[in-house]
């Protein structure tokens, strides 16, 4: 359905695409993977025409869509674009933001225009807020809304951009939920995120970017569990780590809270994870540590594998081993964790180390 050959995008400063050649077929998820300024942006927006390559072909159903006479308003007809921020018209209804693409791009009638809109709303259990004004909704709905709007054109592809990273992570699984939704439909879809859970529930394809090209791709099972280069490898497991850092004891503990808890919702961890994270933050880090040296730096960094938690912390100071430590949070502590390590040298000017490891 959309091929490239050879794709190349240069800006004036970088050139995030050198060379990408794959294809998307009818009925795919395809999720779009990467570090950050990889060019994953922008190659969605090539795929609707707001971009061009600065070399190479892009072909939608065999037609290239690179030409210069190409009737990008009709591409865009084809393909409907959901963004981080929702993007909705502020001014007009939910039913409203639904109508008036159908009737200025599409030309239909207002009635014809209007039943479609309230079927898909209803589809999307959305017909209750068909008369809000977009400000009336949660995050959360606005985006599921943003998602009816583009579903009204029927479209034939559906690309979106970091759909959930603006939302509040208590809305998150609502538009997954109806990403998910369309996937089971078989709606060919087009997802650049950062939830590597959700891409891997919901995709077809991964496609890893890296290095300007389509650095690898196979199934989510393929990327996720056997990735055959080293560079996919280290991408995937450092999605899977939390890393917070505090200097000079500034830190808000509710947001901290929050982090860990997005961290676990990401991956999908059950609640008792949480908990044992948070509680382990708050013994040893704020409790233990910053108490007795409250100007120090603490790195703090957790990785999950098979639900035992890896952690390693690093902070300033002179040497201070918790271990020793007869504080109540160091004994509920101990009762918690294994494998504990403690390293510091002297001489090195390195940092305390801690490791361990809890279930
Ligand atoms: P990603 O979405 O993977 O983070 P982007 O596609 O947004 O990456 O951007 C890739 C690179 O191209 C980045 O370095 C970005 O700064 C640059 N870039 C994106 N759009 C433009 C533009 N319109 N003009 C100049 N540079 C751009
Ligand atoms: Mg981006």
């Amino acid at each position: 359905m959309i091929r490239f050959e050879h794709v190349s995008k240069q800006y004036e400063n970088v050139t995030p695409h050198k060379d990408i050649n794959g294809e998307i077929h009818k009925g795919d998820v395809v999720t779009i993977i990467g570090p950050s300024g990889t060019g994953k942006s922008t190659l969605l927006r090539m795929i609707n025409g707001l971009e061009k390559p600065t070399s190479g072909k892009i072909y939608f159903d065999n037609q290239d869509i690179t030409t210069e006479n190409y009737n990008y308003p009709k591409l865009r007809r084809r393909v409907g674009m959901i963004f981080q921020s929702f993007n909705l018209f502020n001014n007009l209804t939910v039913l409203d933001n639904l109508v008036v693409p159908q009737m200025d791009i599409l030309h239909t009638d207002k009635n014809s225009a209007r039943k479609n809109a309230m079927d898909i709303l209803t589809k999307m259990g959305l017909n209750q807020h068909y008369n809000s004004m977009p400000e009336q909704l949660s995050g959360g709905q606005k985006q599921r809304v943003a998602i009816a709007r583009a579903l009204v054109m029927n479209p034939e592809v559906l690309l979106f951009d970091e759909p959930t990273s603006a939302l509040d992570p208590s809305m998150v699984s609502e538009v997954e939920n109806t990403i998910k939704w369309l996937a089971e439909n078989h709606t060919t879809m087009v997802i650049v995120t950062h939830d590597m859970k959700f891409a891997k529930e919901v995709s077809t394809r991964i496609f890893y970017l890296d290095e300007g090209e389509i650095f690898e791709e196979g199934t989510p099972e393929e990327i996720f569990e056997h990735p055959k280069r080293s560079r996919t490898k280290a991408f995937i497991e450092n999605e899977r780590i939390l890393e917070i850092s505090i200097e000079n004891n500034n830190y808000d503990y509710n947001q901290i809270k929050n982090t860990i808890k997005e961290y676990t919702d990401s991956q999908r961890l059950p609640d008792y994870i949480t908990f044992s994270i948070q509680s382990v933050f708050e013994e040893l880090i704020i409790q233990t540590i910053l108490k007795h040296n409250p100007q120090e730096s603490v790195y703090f960094s957790v990785f999950e594998d098979n639900l035992t938690m890896d952690y390693k912390i690093r902070y300033t100071g002179k040497e201070f081993d918790p271990e020793h430590d007869q504080s109540l949070s160091m004994q509920i502590l101990r009762n918690e964790i294994t494998d504990y390590s403690y390293q510091y040298h002297p001489n090195s000017k390195k940092p305390n180390s801690i490791k361990f490891r809890s279930k």
